[in-house]
């Protein structure tokens, strides 16, 4: 029997997919055909109470099992998701417009890293021994108990994936609500977790806006919030999470700095650039799109971007050959167009790019701004978009300065080729994930996050270990006891 790739129902809760149609619906819309290619229907408060109370049953027994049991589960279901990783990546480009050349790439075996690296962080999560004279002190690394993930819509799998795997390695049940613009993949996360062997309840997964979200993150019974999302959503979940003393993680948005120095490869900063900026059709959140280049090479710089966007395939994201796919919906291509717009009005220089294409679909040209100044809007927010804005600089204390005028702080980059100034570079740069002579990669060996408003705590990593645990102490005496009276 073929593999049936399309969820079966909205959401996924101790074992089994579950229908509650008296939810707010929710169309699932191509991002290509502008067609609706599923429905879901958001978490009325039964469904939310059903997901709730079933990871709270099935957590203490999770936690019981050995990690290295824990982890053969999520192991398990990181080669289940290996073996349908086609199948994962057309469900994925479909429900985001991610060309499929990326997401066979990026998505599910970026879920299947995470799953596959905290498997096998899981059996050798320990505490420590400390003597103390003839006492001592040891520690349990304890799991937090309920947690809950909301993701955003560029990255569903992954986003699943890289809060779940964590959070189960380490014992801990997880309830997920993905954005309600990218519904479908997170599904599957759950069900093949499940096919792995994850108990009934360890992972479930709940559909709806906000609210949900709020819901959730607002129960007694939740210990731990991981957000990914936006800076203004990270302050209210944020501040909602801290009523009860929650746990967080925050992984909010960006204004990413990528800087170029004239003495670097001309080549990989173009390439640099264009992986910072128009991969995922420029939606991601730790893109370089303040691409500082330095005066000498700034007319080479942009000749050869320019060049090399000669290159860019925009078409049907499920032919395999076209690198550059939609914005997600019909809303951000207009966020999009509307920073364009101001980018123009402002002064900056547009150098390609910057019309909708006409075509069916959310397809907006990659843009490139040059002459762009430290105040303009385009330089300060974030757009989530293909556009790219040049500015220039002399130095490097004065571009270190630059770089680092904004409140975001998810990732920054340098290309150069002077050994120091890389290194000098990235120790001034106030952002949680640095790049030299590369840009966005993320393995997941490696921590992701951001500083200041880009967020708090780490995702990937042997870090992200200690955002879904806590360390119990045990004083052990063992002599008399000393009191005062
Ligand atoms: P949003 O902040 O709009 O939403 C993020 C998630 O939070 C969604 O699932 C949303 O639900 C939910 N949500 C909204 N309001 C609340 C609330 N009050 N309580 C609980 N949950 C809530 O982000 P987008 O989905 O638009 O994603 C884009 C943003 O995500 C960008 O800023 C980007 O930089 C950031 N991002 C950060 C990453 C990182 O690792 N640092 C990685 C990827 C993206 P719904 O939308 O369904 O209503």
């Amino acid at each position: 029997m073929a593999y049936e790739i399309q969820p079966k129902a909205s959401h996924f809760i101790d074992g089994a997919y579950v229908e509650d149609t008296a939810g707010t619906p929710i169309r699932v819309i191509c991002p290509v055909s502008e067609e609706e290619i599923a429905r879901v229907y958001a978490a009325t408060p039964a469904i939310i109470e059903q997901a709730l109370a079933s990871a709270k049953r099935a957590q203490v027994a999770w936690a019981a099992m050995t990690g290295t049991e824990r982890g053969r589960v999520l192991r398990r279901a990181a080669d289940i998701i290996r073996d349908r990783n086609y199948d994962l990546s057309v469900l994925e480009t479909n429900d985001t417009g991610k060309p499929l050349q990326e997401t066979l790439v990026a998505d599910a075996t970026s879920a299947a890293d995470a799953l596959e690296y905290f498997g096998g962080l899981a059996g050798a999560l320990t505490g420590e021994h400390v003597q103390l004279g003839e006492d001592f002190v040891y520690t349990r690394r304890e799991a937090l108990g309920v947690c809950v993930g909301i993701g955003a819509w560029n990255y569903p799998t992954q986003i699943a994936a890289w809060k779940g795997a964590p959070a189960l390695a380490c014992g801990n049940a997880m309830v997920f609500k993905p954005s309600e613009t990218t519904p479908l993949c997170a599904l599957k996360v759950a069900e093949i977790l499940h096919e792995a062997g994850a108990p009934a309840g360890i992972y479930n997964v709940v559909q709806g806006m906000g609210e949900v979200g709020h819901a959730l993150i607002t129960d007694p019974r939740v210990a731990k919030v991981s957000l990914t999302g936006s800076v203004p959503t990270g302050r209210k979940v944020y501040a909602t999470a801290a009523e009860g003393i929650r746990h967080v993680t925050m992984e909010l948005g960006g204004k990413s700095p990528l800087v170029i120095f004239d003495d670097a490869d001309l080549e990989d900063a173009v390439g640099g650039a264009i992986l910072g900026n128009f991969y995922s059709s420029g939606q991601v959140c730790s893109n370089g799109t303040r691409v500082f280049v330095q005066k000498g090479i700034k007319d080479a710089f942009l000749k050869r971007l320019a060049d090399r966007l000669q290159d860019v395939k925009m078409g049907d994201p499920l032919d395999e050959s076209v690198n550059f796919g939609p914005l997600v919906n019909a809303k951000q291509l207009d966020i999009v167009q509307g920073f364009i717009a101001k980018g123009i009005e402002e002064g900056a220089r547009l150098v390609c790019g910057g019309e909708r294409e006409k075509r069916a679909g959310y397809f907006l040209q990659p843009t490139v701004f040059a002459d762009v100044s430290d105040d303009m809007t385009i330089a300060r927010d974030e757009i989530f978009g293909p556009v790219l804005s040049v500015l220039d600089f002399e130095d490097e204390v004065e571009v270190l300065a630059r770089a680092n005028n904004t409140d975001f702080g998810l990732a920054a980059g340098v290309f150069t080729n002077d050994l120091g100034r890389a290194h000098r570079m990235v120790a001034g740069f106030e952002a949680g994930t640095c790049y030299i002579n590369t840009y966005n990669l993320a393995p997941v060996e490696a921590p992701f996050g951001g500083s200041k408003l880009s967020g708090v705590g780490r995702e990937n990593s042997k870090n992200a270990v200690d955002h879904y645990s806590e360390m119990k102490s045990v004083y052990v005496s063992m002599t008399a006891v000393e009191a005062p009276f």
